[in-house]
């Protein structure tokens, strides 16, 4: 009911912010690998992948420990350039794989729970 007060404003910024939060924890992942193994330049080890990768990622690894898959935010040609595109899991990494869409209702959930408004 209340996406129907929310205008276009509030669900990029909601977008935006959930995209924000996929980056840091895909980018913690990669300073996870450097903290463990010791060394920041370390590259990751091929057993911290997602299904369908080849070789590690640790930041997918990560993504797919925490949201249950890969995000990645689509966009549309026609939309502005500015848009924070629309976010999509994927359960693997195989090129074949279609993305289940992230709903925003989920997105909203998780960004009042991580931010304490409730
Ligand atoms: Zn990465």
């Amino acid at each position: 009911m209340d996406a129907l007060f929310r205008g276009p404003a509030q669900r990029d910024l909601e977008m935006y912010t959930f995209l924000m939060i996929v980056v840091i924890t895909h980018e913690i992942g990669h300073c996870f690998t450097g903290y463990l193994t010791g060394n920041p330049r370390h590259g990751t080890p091929d057993d911290a992948s997602v299904e369908g990768q080849a070789g590690g990622e640790a930041g997918f690894a990560l993504e797919f420990a925490i949201f249950g898959g890969v995000i990645e935010m689509w966009g549309t040609p026609a939309a502005r350039l500015d848009q924070p595109g629309v976010p999509y899991v994927f359960a693997d990494y195989y090129h074949d794989t279609l993305g289940r869409k992230v709903s925003s209702r989920y997105i909203r959930r998780f960004i009042d729970r991580t931010s304490g408004t409730s």
